[in-house]
């Protein structure tokens, strides 16, 4: 391949990616008709992505091989960097040994460019000219538009109104790539039609933003839709971290006793985990594994194991999976790339099965180990990353308590550039900490149809 920043670094970015799911003991439910009941075949996927996705979807093959010119494209940041958190080990003044994976040296900061870099190479080697999705806060918008233009493809991105209107910065930025953005939701589609009818000043949501994305691609032949969380190929493509992270604990002379990572949709904790879960599977390994969402939106912790569908409208096929209920509402706390009411259906699996431990933790005392973090290290993180830095900092305060020289691997998936917003809040005493209610989830989950 053509040398496209260090020869070094290319020869430590893997050719495959793992796929857990051939590997595991027990078998995954099938994604579900909503009014059938029946399970929905690959066909049912075809109107919105292409070919090569729905079959990384289903695959039983174990190892996926990484397209070249998508392993040339990972060069310009790959492999990232795995780093010994020595100066946090002194501040705990803790015997355990931390490491962790860092996933902000990407260009749009953050693990998303891993799955959006094969996607938009798949949708052009099948001859698609525009991609079209939804984002939040901007993460996933902008690293969808970075690899639509390293694909040449067009890009349309529905960002929901209310961080059009209040983070400008991630929507400059997917402008700058040359992405189109717009305001969620528009009067381009009649999903955000509907709802600019009923309520004019509507601020958007993540779910009325997946609707439109999905509307514009199954009316446009020559478009198709991409989602940078939650399914299996998007999961599969960000086993890249953790197989990286093998061969570098490896050249580090160690072995992680616990793998810990934060969970929105589950893509960059599944990234690094599955790799090190294959080894605790096939290779009699136990590492322990710890997978961190926030108490407000705890779908791991307090959410029901049931088929429910992936958008607030219902109109995706049903997955099994630990959710709130898809009318869920989380409140608004700041790691915005954590409230989602569902999971990836394999990582709700494993937490089901007993493979994957899960905690939750309030938002003060992840900004207060975020801090401590960024003032050891140096890298303030995402907001998202400081529950797995919670974790960590537990972990290793408890290792302290035993004496044991635990080693402990995070993933470090983003910076907190674009969320200072956040840090100035919680330095100013700002942020409050809101539980989930309990009767809020059993009236969600009330409403899941079966
Ligand atoms: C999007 C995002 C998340 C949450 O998504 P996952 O699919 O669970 O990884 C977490 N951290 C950062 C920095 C993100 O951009």
């Amino acid at each position: 391949m053509e040398p496209t920043k260090f020869i070094l670094a290319e020869k430590g970015i893997p050719e495959s990616w793992y796929n857990v799911v051939p590997d595991l003991p027990f078998g995954l439910e099938p994604p579900l008709n909503p009014a059938t009941r029946e399970p929905v075949g690959p066909e049912a996927f075809a109107p919105i992505f292409p070919e090569e996705v729905i079959r990384q979807e289903v695959t039983a093959e174990p190892y996926v091989p990484i397209p070249e010119e998508v392993r040339e494209i990972y060069a310009l940041w790959r492999p990232t960097p795995l780093f010994r958190a020595r100066r946090l080990e002194r501040a705990l003044d803790t015997p355990a040994h931390i490491y962790y994976k860092y996933e902000g040296g990407s260009p749009t900061g953050s693990h998303k460019p891993n799955t959006a870099v094969p996607q938009a190479y798949y949708n052009k080697m099948e001859g698609v000219k525009r991609l079209a999705t939804e984002t939040g806060a901007g993460q996933w918008g902008s690293s969808l538009a970075f690899a639509c233009r390293q694909m040449d493809l067009d890009c349309t991105v529905y960002m929901v109104r209310v961080s059009y209107d209040h983070k400008p910065y991630r929507r400059v930025m997917m402008q700058t790539y040359g992405a189109e953005v717009h305001a969620s939701p528009t009067e381009l589609t009649q999903a955000g039609r509907n709802i600019l009818q009923e309520n004019p000043d509507s601020p958007g949501s993540l779910g009325i933003a997946i609707s439109e994305a999905v509307e514009d691609a199954v009316a446009n032949d020559d478009a198709k839709y991409s989602l940078g969380s939650v399914l299996n190929h998007v999961l599969l493509h960000q086993t890249v971290i953790g197989q990286e992270a093998l061969q570098q604990m490896e050249m580090a002379g160690e072995y992680p006793d616990v793998v810990v990572g934060c969970v929105g949709g589950g893509s960059n904790f599944g990234g690094v985990a599955f790799p090190f879960i294959g080894e605790n599977l096939k290779n009699s390994r136990d590492t322990r594994i710890v997978a961190v969402e926030p108490s407000s939106c705890p779908t791991l912790t307090k959410g029901r194991y049931v088929y429910d569908f992936g958008d607030t409208a219902g109109t995706t096929p049903m997955m099994k999976m630990y959710t709130l209920g898809h009318t869920f509402v989380p409140s608004g706390i700041h790691a915005g790339g954590l409230r989602y009411h569902g999971d990836s259906p394999v990582v709700s699996a494993l937490v089901a099965e007993g493979l994957v431990e899960a905690r939750a933790y309030p938002q003060n005392p992840t900004f207060e180990a975020g801090v401590l973090f960024a003032r050891a290290e140096g890298i303030i993180p995402a907001p998202e990353v400081n529950h797995a830095i919670k974790a960590t900092v537990d972990l290793a305060l408890e290792a302290r308590e035993a004496g044991e020289e635990k080693v402990i691997l995070f993933n470090l998936c983003g910076h907190g550039h674009f969320d200072l917003a956040a840090y100035e809040a919680y330095l100013a005493g700002n942020l409050v900490d809101l539980e989930y209610s309990e009767e809020a989830i059993d009236e969600a989950v009330a409403r899941i149809p079966g």
